[in-house]
């Protein structure tokens, strides 16, 4: 039986799991029971430096051992992984709320995302350019950036810190990652899969703390070379100026507000269906969730119909349960977020067709809830809702959905279902957005670029593109040897 006890909590840092120098730490909670059931190691300034001292250390030899070797212990970390991933999806649950079955997808994509990323490493080419004289030798080398600050949310906890961690170390960079302090065990337990492969402990840093106090400190440090940054837009503005202050590289995952655009000729059961499925994983605390549904006028109706029947019917309860389908929402502050939409959209006008209150006071767990005919004015319009809440607005001619799906400043994800060959490229070359799913959810493979445009960030975590973040490109040019 699978192990479902918490377990201890500890930063990582040169290559020792430890409490914070002073002892302070900040309590964990389980947002199905919203019970304390963790005691996390505060990071002082002191230790930051450490981490900072190990790094640099662990770059300088890191870096030095070869492609080929580096790929296997990142091999070896994703083996590991997977033979960890029931007791690491228990932990994920237990901390984060999603459901087991997402947990166990989570981490095992996580694995998958580790092999792509190692396999890549080996893939770093450079090239040689024909000169111009023939005694003339011009070479293009990618060499590691340096040592990495990484800073990664709570809302996939392995997910969005392994594509940092296998990205960087696979080039030969050393990294410091900030993890994330709602959700921390399932982190550090994907972390200690790489160092039992192998990885050296001063190439690997796990720290958690007072994240502005953390990247205050981290990002301008003269060890730190590159910032990789998840979560909010907000934030990501901050730490994006504080990055070019000190002219550090940086790469920006930020919010979306993803439209799903549902056209009169469009397989409505298939757009039901996954759409639905995908409004509600993680219980909608996912930035490439889909959240302005725009329904043609002629299935309007029986889109909304089939939306809110599925909507009402969602089994919602403890993530370890069987049979449940949503968990609780991360912690309190996503309560409070949805009560504001909630509240506001309800005042501005929009029609509640099902859910809008949170389920009973113990854990955070929130009703699936759907608006319609919600005025532009509304939050839940223009901001990012970050839970289990749909808006679904009626549209009459195609001029009128193009406009609203780039209406916003985010360009994340955006999805469309559609039988006509005309209309998806002409989705493909006008929706303003990072990635464009026309008639099903295929995003975020580990083999597929994963970024945004826009107020969503820079930069790519998936495919080739995934290594760009982490190389320099230097060019060697001799004569006469
Ligand atoms: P938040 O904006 O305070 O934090 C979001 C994330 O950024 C957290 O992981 C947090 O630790 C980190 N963070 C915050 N301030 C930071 C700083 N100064 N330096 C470094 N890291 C910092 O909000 P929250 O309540 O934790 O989450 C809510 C919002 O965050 C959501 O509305 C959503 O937009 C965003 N979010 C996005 C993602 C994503 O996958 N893009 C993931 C989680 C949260």
């Amino acid at each position: 039986m699978t192990d479902k006890t918490y377990p201890k909590l500890a930063l990582q840092i040169a290559g020792t799991w430890r409490g914070a120098s002073d002892g302070g730490t900040i309590p964990v909670v389980n947002p199905a029971t919203a019970e304390t059931i963790g005691d996390l190691p505060k990071a002082t300034t002191a230790d930051l430096d450490e981490a900072l001292a190990a790094a640099d250390r662990g770059f300088a030899a890191w870096r030095k051992v070869g492609a080929f070797d580096r790929y296997k212990i990142l091999r070896k970390a994703a083996d590991l992984l997977r033979e960890r991933s029931e007791r690491i999806a228990t932990i994920v649950t237990i901390e984060q709320g999603k459901p087991l079955f997402e947990a166990r997808v989570e981490t095992l994509g996580g694995a998958d995302t580790c092999d792509w990323l190692a396999e890549e490493g080996r893939r770093n080419y450079g090239r040689v350019i024909p000169p111009r004289a023939g005694d003339v030798m011009q070479i293009v080398m990618k060499e590691p950036v340096g040592p990495v600050a990484a800073f990664t949310p709570w809302n996939f906890p392995i997910n969005q810190a392994v594509r940092k961690v296998a990205a960087a170390l696979s080039v030969g960079c050393s990294i410091v990652l900030k993890g994330p302090e709602d959700t921390p065990a399932s982190c550090a337990e994907m972390v200690r899969c790489f160092l039992d492969a192998g990885v050296p402990g001063d190439a690997l840093q796990l720290v958690f703390g007072v994240p502005s106090e953390i990247s205050e400190y981290l990002v301008p440090h003269p060890v730190i070379r590159k910032i990789s940054f998840t979560g909010s837009t907000a934030v990501g503005k901050h730490l994006a100026a504080l990055a070019g202050a000190h002219m550090k590289r940086a790469t920006m995952e930020l919010g979306g507000h993803a439209p799903a655009i549902v056209f009169e000729d469009a397989d409505v059961e298939k757009a039901l269906s996954v759409l639905s499925a995908n409004k509600y994983r993680n219980a909608g605390q996912v930035c490439v969730a889909p959240t302005r549904f725009l329904v043609h006028d002629s299935i309007y109706e029986r889109f909304v119909d089939g939306f809110v029947d599925i909507s009402k019917n969602l089994k919602v309860g403890n993530g370890l349960e069987d049979g449940v389908k949503m968990g609780p929402l991360a912690h309190s502050r996503r309560i409070e977020a949805m009560e504001a939409l909630v509240a506001d959209a309800v005042e501005k006008g929009a029609g509640l067709r099902t859910g809008g209150k949170r389920i009973g006071n113990q854990g955070y767990f929130f009703e699936p809830t759907v608006f319609t005919d919600v005025p532009m004015s509304a939050r839940i319009m223009n901001e990012e809702p970050f839970g289990p809440i749909a808006a679904i607005q009626r549209f009459s001619d195609d001029e009128e959905a193009f406009a609203e799906a780039n209406r916003l400043p985010y360009g994340l994800a955006s999805y469309a279902y559609t039988k006509s060959a005309q209309r998806a490229s002409a989705l493909a070359s006008r929706i303003e957005a990072g990635m464009v799913s026309i008639n099903h959810h295929g995003i975020a493979l580990p083999e597929t670029p994963f970024g945004g445009m826009k107020d969503s960030g820079y930069g790519s975590e998936g495919g080739m593109e995934a290594l760009e973040a982490y190389v320099t490109t230097k060019f060697v040019t001799q004569q006469g040897l």
